[in-house]
C-alpha cells in the first residue's frame, strides 16, 4: 500500500490524572472507580453514550454475577444492576445472576453514575493515537469533528475491548493460536407472542440456555431450505410486551480488517432479514412478528489479546486459582462460539474464578492499565472473562489501582496491591 506521511499539531483540550479510552462494560466502570478512588478522570467514547457491545450491538444479557447462588461479582458492577432493576430496566435471573436488561436504561444509568462521580466525558471521539515517551503514554489522540485533539494523561486505561490503545503504543499481542469467535448482528423484533416463546432463563447451573426447540428445527429446516448459519437462538425480552432481542446470526470474520468487518456487516444484514421471515413461518409465536431494528454495529467477540505482565490460563482459570494479587472474579463458562457452523463448547466452572491484577498490566509500561476483553488471558480463560459482569469487574480494579498510583505517584508496577484491594473489598468486591 502508498505511504503519506502527515505531521500536524494538535491542541490539548484537557489535563487528567486518568484517562479512560472506551465506554464499554469495561471502560465506564473503570472511570466511575477511579473517579470515586479521588481521581480527575475522563473517559473518551467513539459513540454518543456508553455501554459498548450491551448497547450499540444490543448485547442485552449480562452474564454473569453470581456462582451457586452466592454473589461473586460486587462492587460498582452489582449497584449498577440494582440501580436498573429499581428503574425497571433489569431483571435479575436466579441463582446464576444473569441479568437481561433494556439498553436504553442502560446507557442512562450508566450515564447518570459517570456524571455523579465527576467523570468528564469526550463522546464522539475516537482514540487515533498516542504519544509515548519511554515506558509512559503521555497523551492520547483523538479525532473529533473540530478536527484532532489530545488529552494529557497521568495513568491511561485501555477499554477499547480491541486493545486499540495498546496496538498503537505497541504493546506485544498474542498469537491467537484457536480461530477467533464469530461477530453476530443481534436486532430487535416486535409482534411476538411473548408468553408462548422459551426466553433466556440461566437457571438452571451447569446446564445451556439457548432455544432448543427453535434450534432443532431451525437445523432441520436447513436439510432443505436455505438457513444461514446461525448461533443460539437466544432470545430476551424483560417487557414481555411482544418486543424481543434476538442474538442469532453469526459469521467468520476478523473484525480488526475493514474489509472483513464491511463483509460482516452486509452478510449478516442480509441473514437478519432471512431469519425473520424464516420466523414468521415456522413457528407460531413469531407469526405476526415484524423486524422493528438492528443494533448500531456488528458486535465483536474476539479480536487482540495483549501479552501483559501475566497471562491467565485456562488452566488455572478452571481450577480457581487463587492469586495473591486477586482484584476481580468470573464465574460465566468457558463459551466458545464456532465461527462456521451451529455450534458452542460451554466449559461449565467448578468454582468461581479468580483473575489477578497482573493481567492488566503490561511489562515495560508504567502508567497502562487495560480493563476489557483484550487483558491478558489465553483465549480459553478469555472466553469466559469476556462477558460483562467480569469485564465491569476488571473495570473495577483498574480504574481503582490508576487512582490510587495517580495519588502515590507510583507505577503500575508498583502498586500497593494490598491497599487495592481493600479498597475493592470495601466496595462490595469480593476477592
Ligand atoms: C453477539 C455477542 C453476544 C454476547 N453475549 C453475551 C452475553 O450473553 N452475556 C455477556 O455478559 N456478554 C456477552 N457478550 C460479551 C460482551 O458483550 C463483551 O465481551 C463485553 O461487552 C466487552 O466489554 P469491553 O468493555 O471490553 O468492550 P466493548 O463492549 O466492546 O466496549 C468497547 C467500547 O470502546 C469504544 N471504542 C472502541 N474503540 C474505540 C476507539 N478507537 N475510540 C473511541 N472509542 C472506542 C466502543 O465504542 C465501546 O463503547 C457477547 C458479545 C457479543 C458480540
Amino acid at each position: 500500500m502508498e505511504q503519506i506521511v502527515q505531521t500536524r499539531s494538535v491542541p490539548v483540550m484537557g489535563s487528567y490524572d486518568v484517562v479512560v479510552c472506551g465506554g464499554g462494560p469495561g471502560g465506564w466502570v473503570a472511570a466511575v472507580a477511579a473517579a470515586r478512588a479521588g481521581a480527575r478522570t475522563a473517559l473518551v467514547e467513539r459513540y454518543g453514550f456508553v455501554g459498548g457491545m450491551a448497547t450499540a450491538a444490543l448485547v442485552v444479557p449480562i452474564s454473569v454475577f453470581t456462582y451457586n447462588g452466592q454473589l461473586v461479582c460486587g462492587g460498582i458492577p452489582w449497584e449498577f444492576v440494582q440501580r436498573m432493576v429499581e428503574a425497571d430496566g433489569a431483571e435479575v435471573e436466579h441463582p446464576l445472576g444473569n441479568i437481561s436488561h433494556d439498553p436504553e436504561c442502560y446507557k442512562l444509568i450508566a450515564q447518570r453514575m459517570l456524571l455523579e462521580s465527576g467523570v468528564d466525558l469526550h463522546f464522539h471521539a475516537v482514540l487515533t493515537g498516542c504519544v509515548r515517551e519511554d515506558s509512559r503514554i503521555t497523551h492520547v489522540i483523538l479525532d473529533t469533528k473540530s478536527g484532532p485533539r489530545a488529552l494529557e494523561a497521568k495513568y491511561v486505561i485501555d477499554s477499547t475491548g480491541d486493545g486499540d490503545l495498546c496496538a498503537m503504543a505497541g504493546v506485544p499481542m498474542q498469537e491467537n493460536t484457536m480461530p477467533l469467535q464469530p461477530p453476530s448482528l443481534c436486532f430487535c423484533i416486535g409482534g411476538v407472542d411473548t408468553d408462548a416463546l422459551e426466553l433466556i432463563h440461566h437457571e438452571k447451573q451447569g446446564l445451556n440456555y439457548h432455544n432448543l426447540r427453535v434450534q432443532t428445527k431451525l437445523r432441520e429446516l436447513a436439510e432443505t431450505e436455505d438457513v444461514p448459519v446461525f448461533g443460539g437462538p437466544w432470545f430476551c425480552s424483560i417487557h414481555r410486551d411482544g418486543r424481543v432481542m434476538v442474538n442469532m446470526t453469526r459469521t467468520p470474520a476478523d473484525m480488526l480488517d475493514p474489509a472483513q468487518a464491511t463483509r460482516a456487516e452486509c452478510r449478516l444484514r442480509e441473514d437478519v432479514h432471512a431469519f425473520v421471515a424464516l420466523l414468521k413461518k415456522y413457528f407460531p409465536e413469531f407469526k405476526n412478528a415484524e423486524l422493528l431494528f438492528t443494533a448500531a454495529q456488528t458486535g465483536v467477540r474476539e479480536t487482540r489479546h495483549i501479552k501483559g505482565e501475566h497471562v491467565l490460563t485456562g488452566e488455572e482459570y478452571l481450577n480457581a486459582v487463587h492469586f495473591e494479587d486477586a482484584v476481580s472474579r468470573g464465574a460465566h463458562p468457558i463459551d466458545i462460539h464456532t465461527a462456521g457452523d451451529t455450534t458452542q463448547k460451554c466449559q461449565f466452572l467448578k468454582n468461581a474464578a479468580y483473575i489477578p491484577y497482573r493481567s492488566l498490566i503490561v511489562p515495560g509500561f508504567d502508567n497502562l492499565l487495560v480493563a476489557g476483553r483484550c487483558f491478558s488471558a489465553d483465549q480459553v480463560a478469555s472466553a469466559s472473562v469476556r462477558v460483562q459482569a467480569s469485564v465491569m469487574g476488571l473495570g473495577q480494579a483498574a480504574g481503582c489501582a490508576a487512582a490510587q498510583c495517580a495519588c502515590a505517584g507510583t507505577s503500575v508496577h508498583k502498586a500497593d496491591v494490598h491497599t487495592l484491594q481493600a479498597m475493592l473489598r470495601k466496595w462490595g468486591a469480593l476477592i
